[in-house]
């Protein structure tokens, strides 16, 4: 397919404003860098841009606990340092900018159901998907893609919304918001949890009562390459994605399973961003009209990073079609 594609692009200068402090690896750095490859190759010029507003505190209730956000804001407001798990870090403002955030994706979501844009590529912090109902972890505050799956079912009556999810680790606080149910997908290719935080997405965890099934975990060895990925693309993600026919399409775009990326052992190249884009496009082309929200999450060596947002953003727009088949 090598229609061109409008691709809407969410940023805020207020997500630099959520400070990790020094030496932490999900720092403000990592979206300067993407901003600046964006002008420096010119897509900025071609993304149309979707200013977020902060979500209403409220809106997260059906995916946190009301009390967990209320523990964030309170642990924000008295200079805490980090929240409930060492890693992850905060400072006053990271409240606001985690509001910011799912606020982000939201606008980018709204903005794809309503055919404004063909799709969405969210470059938001604090990332979302180790973010559980009532602790934060893994760097994660609120489940950014969680609330926007939950407000897609709601605002716009959908029955089925998949959640692709390729960043390197395992999105536990995705799949927890979701196995129970049958009208969000959630699939994940992630690093063998036997070897990688967060220890969780074995390919047995399928789902829960009714929404078993709903979850597919696929596990990747350490030093998985693209030809592993590829496979698993073709003999289990995509046919998971084909069999339930998503109206919505978001992907969970970690970018740390290239071999330069130091946080895990996968070692995809940055091409793979391409092509497991590209992947995911023709299934939405094929069920929904096209519909992608994609939402970043890791990604921690910034040329590494920046180079695969890129090859990622441009196959959203469909430039680089020809390599899916
Ligand atoms: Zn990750």
């Amino acid at each position: 397919m090598l229609m061109h594609m409008k691709v809407g692009w969410v940023y805020h200068e207020d997500y630099l404003k959520h400070d990790t402090g020094p030496g932490h690896p999900e720092r403000p750095d990592r979206l300067r860098a993407i901003v600046e490859a964006f002008r420096k190759t010119g897509l900025d010029r071609e993304l149309i841009p979707i200013a977020p507003r902060a979500v209403n505190p409220m809106k997260l209730y059906g995916t946190h606990l009301p009390q967990y956000v209320k523990h964030v804001a309170q642990a924000c407001n008295m200079g805490q340092t980090f929240i409930d798990s060492t890693d992850t870090t905060i400072c006053p403002d990271s409240y606001d900018v985690a509001l910011l955030a799912v606020g982000g994706v939201l606008a980018g979501m709204r903005q794809v159901m309503e055919g404004k844009v063909d799709r969405a590529f969210c470059t938001v912090r604090p990332p979302g998907h180790h973010a559980e109902r009532d602790s934060a972890t893994g760097f994660c505050l609120f489940n950014n893609i969680a609330v926007a799956a939950d407000a897609a079912i709601a605002e716009f009556d959908l029955k089925r919304v998949a959640i692709v999810d390729f960043d390197v680790h395992h999105g536990n606080g995705t799949q927890h918001a979701f196995e129970h149910r049958n009208d969000v997908l959630f699939v994940s290719l992630h690093q063998d949890p036997k070897t990688l935080y967060p220890g969780m997405g074995y390919y047995d965890e399928r789902g829960v009562d009714r929404g078993e099934g709903f979850t597919v975990n696929i596990p990747m060895a350490p030093g998985a390459t693209d030809a592993d990925y590829r496979r698993a693309f073709d003999e289990k993600a995509l046919p998971a994605l084909r069999e339930f026919k998503p109206q919505l399409l978001f992907i969970d775009a970690g970018f740390d399973a290239t071999a330069d990326d130091a946080m895990a052992q996968v070692s995809l190249t940055h091409d793979a961003y391409t092509w497991m884009t590209s992947l995911l496009c023709e299934v939405a082309d094929e069920c929904c009209g096209g519909r992608v929200v994609s939402v970043l999450e890791g990604g921690y060596n910034l040329e590494s990073l920046t180079d695969c947002v890129v090859k990622h953003v441009k196959a959203l727009m469909g430039h680089d079609a020809s390599v899916a088949s």
